[in-house]
């Protein structure tokens, strides 16, 4: 495996011939989601494309007062999980390669972005979309593969990729999560014991949406809705940051729960945020 730490080598090592080279994006303190993702690449890059690994904790998407300068980066462990997962590059920028001082120059998605995370995190998907497109570009990647865990993500940079034609195609991945349904994320690390053991009600609040769903054909979304922040709220220490029910697609609100449905829902424990979703297709 390779390691690229600058954006100029990245750029002249991307391209070089026939085979797919296959992106996976992340910004590292890696899991088993996101050797999931790697594991996808492998099988759409077939035995002759290359697999990127990008990790870069990328500042612009961080809001003030996120957790930007205390967010994870065990670089060594996860230069290691990526050679072992079978990754043939590593690009792990540094935030001053990736960004001149006066970068001015910003990929802004409007519609998608505008509700869910992109309601309380504001300007987050244009930091994502900004660095993604500056993925795209330096890797020159002919495919890049995302976790449906951000929905919403995976929704806006499949809008950016349509709108602005990158010639790339976008693959998704399944959530992968630990035994007692708690979706695996970098930040499940912040939680305190107390908060890890409240955290799964997420996972269960929108199993039990979907039994709702299943059993009575359709509901008014604001039932379903309802339904789903009172579970939550049963654990003490679970503050609904939102429960929304919207198209999967589109991500416009329903009003009737029906077709294929998505139920998103972020929820904070003490200064921890986390976020999850179920797709009742
Ligand atoms: P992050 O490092 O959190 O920015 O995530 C990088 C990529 O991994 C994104 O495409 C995420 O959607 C994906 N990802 C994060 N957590 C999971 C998970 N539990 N299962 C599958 N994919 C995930």
């Amino acid at each position: 495996m390779k390691t690229v730490r600058s954006p100029v080598a990245a750029a002249r090592l991307a391209g070089s011939g026939p085979h797919p080279i296959v992106l996976v994006p992340t910004m590292g303190a890696l899991h088993e989601g996101h050797l999931s993702l790697i594991c996808h690449a492998k099988i759409l890059a077939g035995r002759k494309g290359c697999v990127w690994v990008s990790v870069f904790v990328n500042p612009v998407q961080f809001g003030p007062g996120e957790d930007f300068s205390r967010y994870p980066r065990p670089f060594a462990r996860d230069a290691r999980l990526c050679r072992e997962a079978g990754a043939d590059v590593l690009f792990a920028p540094k935030p001053t390669g990736m960004y001149a001082p006066d970068h001015s120059v910003f990929v802004e998605e409007s519609r998608l972005s505008a509700g869910l995370c992109g309601a309380s995190r504001s300007g987050h998907f244009r930091g994502v979309c900004t660095v993604v497109a500056k993925l795209f570009h330096l890797t020159r990647a002919d495919i890049a593969v995302f976790g449906e865990k951000d929905w919403q993500q995976l929704a806006v940079i499949r809008r950016m990729v349509r709108d602005l034609d990158f010639p790339v195609r976008i693959a998704a991945a399944p959530t992968i999560r630990e035994p007692d349904g708690l979706a695996m994320s970098s930040r499940n690390a912040y939680l305190a014991t107390e908060e890890r053991a409240q955290a799964p009600v997420l996972r269960r609040a929108l199993l039990a949406a979907r039994e709702r769903l299943l059993s009575g054909g359709s509901l008014p979304a604001s039932r379903l809705v309802q339904s789903v922040i009172r579970d939550i709220s049963r654990r003490p220490l679970a503050v609904v940051d939102y429960v929304e029910v919207v198209d999967a697609d589109t991500l416009a609100p329903l009003r009737c729960a029906e077709h294929n449905v998505l139920v998103a829902v972020a929820v904070r424990f003490g200064k921890t945020r986390l976020i999850d979703n179920i797709h009742i297709p």
